[in-house]
């Protein structure tokens, strides 16, 4: 008896393109991240034919060499350095096979059905209800071996924090994780070489190849051929790896359907390039980022933050904003322990000279806390593309961000003393060093502008905002763009708020049912 073997898809390179080659598939994917191969794979599955376009290098878990500043060269966004148009945030993500997800903390959580529910009744997104996307935790949880962190993968950091919080009496959890037989090593942010994170490299991407799905690194999506409301295919340039700029190759692609799932800034970038702006007003509005502020503590004991994973625990007790009459009252943020490598840390550490060298001698004492500033609706920021076709990200620090963000670094002051810090200081240029809790309104009085206390945002969301108006928003809640029946949009740009939570598994559930409707349409 003959067996059918499925064909399985392939991985290209800047090795393997001709200069004018014309590929005909179903869809293209436009990005590789958590949106993207999500995409691909859900596509692959239902018998699509895909390829998966990535402008960045397919790195994988063998090349990782565990040195911070070599992976920060490979796997980040403008290597690290990208920051918003004042300089005030410095703006993390990926550009690689994998996006993000690579280089993320694998903080796995279901989107709060609170959340959805505002989507839904201010926004007017439809299909995306918590029933809707009830069925797929269940399968991102398996296929991304889920659960929450168990005793042994609490670093000394994590212990402390999960005491202190209990004992201010702050609701806190163990956070769900995506990793199978984690080594511990604490390289999370620079690609485990382990393949024990579930980065989307490891898990969805070669789910989708197996399935048939073409993998097309180091190029550039440019171009959409548009004939009245239908996108024919697209035009896409090769990257020179080494210094990732496009190089004279160019190849064509012909297709059913586009989906762009090049992630919070590179999706309405690659639209906003493609002359949509007129057409849609909302393009490149709405931008959600996470500012992430932390503050840094010296501890007794050794923590040695840079091992073992970042996030066991987290505080999540003040994820929602309380507001008293209309003010702001308190909250806004998820709060967990720190986790950086020491030349991150280096560079985040206030002070120069003598004081900077004090520090680093304790590097192993170090310890510290951050959060994630849930953005507020009225205040989001935007994305514009410069002249030389740089994405500008634009970010006001409104009047209720800062009170929150006044908050937030006095409650990770305050958690930092309860678990025994000797001295806590605010990240920044200038040593700010408190060896005891000072009193809120002296925090609060402090000049809250982002350039004074630097803070990275790792989790861009919106700029193609989901809704039922073309004047407010850029899809459909089918994914849509509006008034294209095959141009999709499916990635962390589509949320009309940032999500309160980590956002991959959004992204992921949200990509699973865009999924759907792209197949309505091949
Ligand atoms: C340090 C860090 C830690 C994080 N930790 C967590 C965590 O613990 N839990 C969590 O839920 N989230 C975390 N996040 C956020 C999460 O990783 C991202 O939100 C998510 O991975 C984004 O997925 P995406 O598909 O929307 O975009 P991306 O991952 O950014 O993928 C988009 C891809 O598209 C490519 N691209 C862009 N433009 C083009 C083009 N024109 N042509 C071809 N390709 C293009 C990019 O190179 C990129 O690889 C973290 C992020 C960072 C940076
Ligand atoms: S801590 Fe675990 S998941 Fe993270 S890089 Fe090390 S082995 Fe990989």
């Amino acid at each position: 008896m003959e067996t059918k073997m499925k064909k399985t898809g392939i991985y290209r390179d800047f090795q393997t393109y001709h200069p004018g080659e014309v590929v005909k598939v179903d869809v293209v994917v436009i990005g590789s991240g958590c949106g993207g191969a999500t995409m691909a794979y859900e596509l692959s599955k239902k018998g699509i034919k895909v390829a998966l376009l990535e402008q960045g290098g397919n790195y994988h878990t063998g090349t990782f060499d565990n040195n911070e500043l070599n992976m920060a060269g490979k796997v980040s966004a403008e290597r690290n350095f990208h920051t918003t148009s004042d300089g005030g945030i410095n703006l993390v993500y990926g550009n690689n096979l994998g996006g993000a997800s690579v280089h993320y903390w694998a903080d796995s959580y279901r989107t709060p059905n609170d959340r959805l529910l505002l989507w839904n009744r201010k926004y007017g997104i439809d299909h995306h209800l918590p029933e809707d996307l009830d069925p797929y935790w269940n399968e991102l949880e398996t296929d991304l071996h889920v659960s929450p962190a168990t005793e042994e993968y609490f670093n000394p950091m994590n212990r402390l924090f999960r005491n202190a919080s209990q004992r201010l009496g702050w609701e806190g959890h163990a956070v769900p994780q995506a990793r199978k037989n984690c080594q511990k090593s604490g390289h999370c942010m620079q690609g485990c070489l382990f393949g024990a994170k579930q980065s989307q490299l490891i898990t969805h991407i070669p789910n989708a190849v197996r399935l048939g799905t073409d993998v097309y690194t180091d190029l550039r999506a440019e171009q959409l051929e548009i004939v009245g409301n239908k996108v024919k295919g697209l035009k896409a340039v090769v990257m020179d790896r080494r210094t990732l700029r496009p190089t004279q190759t160019k190849i064509e692609f012909q297709c059913k359907a586009v989906c762009v799932s090049a992630g919070g800034f590179g999706s309405s970038k690659f639209l906003l390039k493609n002359g949509l702006k007129k057409r849609y007003p909302a393009l490149g509005e709405f931008l959600a980022i996470n500012p992430s502020p932390m503050v840094h503590a010296l501890y007794e004991e050794p923590i040695v933050q840079w091992r073992n994973i970042p996030a066991a625990y987290g505080v999540e007790g003040f994820r929602l904003a309380k507001y008293q009459n209309g003010s702001y009252k308190e909250g806004g943020y998820m709060l967990m322990p720190n986790q950086l490598q020491p030349a991150t840390l280096a560079a985040l550490l206030p002070s120069f000279g003598n004081d900077h060298f004090v520090y680093m001698k304790q590097l192993e004492f170090l310890g510290g806390t951050i959060g994630w500033i849930d953005d507020v609706e009225g205040e989001l920021g935007s994305i514009d593309v410069d002249f030389f076709g740089k994405t500008k990200v634009n970010y006001p620090f409104g009047k209720t961000t800062k009170q929150i963000f006044s908050d937030l670094t006095y409650k990770q002051m305050k958690l930092n003393f309860e678990a025994g810090a000797k001295e806590v200081f605010l990240a920044g240029m200038k040593l700010r060093k408190f060896t005891k809790l000072p009193k809120k309104e002296e925090i609060d009085a402090l000049a809250w502008r982002p350039a004074e206390f630097p803070m990275a945002a790792p989790h861009p969301a919106g700029g193609c905002r989901m809704g039922k108006s073309i004047d407010h928003s850029v899809v459909n809640s089918k994914h849509q763009v509006h008034g294209f029946q095959n141009l999709f949009v499916a990635d962390s740009s589509v949320f009309p708020t940032g999500v309160s939570v980590d956002p991959s598994f959004t992204i992921m559930a949200f990509s699973k049912k865009a999924s759907e409707f792209v197949a309505e349409v091949i």
